[in-house]
């Protein structure tokens, strides 16, 4: 299970198997996942004692591994952007290097404004300028 920032701020999606997921409720000893796609009843368990994700109830559609890079490299980007000092062109590449050929969907062009953005507005919380 693997946590990416969702589309609203302060929102979390929960990844795994190809599938998309938010966290619906927790207990002590386990954790309950619903598919984020909506009319779909997929729902997963996470066993804390155990170490184990059990399918409790499939999915009403295929597991998109492609949309999903593109999501979690967006994710990963937009986190580290807004966390480290390093230009974002090198955190671009290093990203790039994690998920093969993902230069071909999503060129560097096509995140730059929208990262600029986003680093510009932490600047205004306290954001170490660059030199
Ligand atoms: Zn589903």
């Amino acid at each position: 299970m693997e946590e990416c920032p969702g589309q609203r701020d302060g929102s979390t999606i929960y990844y795994y198997d190809g599938h998309m997921y938010r966290r619906n409720r927790a207990t002590e000893s386990s954790t309950y996942y619903r598919c984020s796609v909506r009319g779909c009843f997929g729902r997963v368990i996470q066993k804390h004692n155990l170490g184990v994700i059990i399918q409790v109830s499939p999915h009403n559609h295929p597991a998109d591994q492609d949309k999903h890079s593109l999501r979690r490299f967006l994710a990963a980007i937009q986190r580290r952007v807004s966390t480290e000092t390093a230009p974002i062109f090198n955190i671009y590449q290093e990203e790039a290097s994690r998920f093969p050929g993902i230069e071909k969907s999503m060129p560097f062009e096509s995140l730059q404004l929208q990262m600029e953005k986003r680093r510009r507005l932490n600047e205004s919380m306290n954001y170490p300028s660059e030199a």
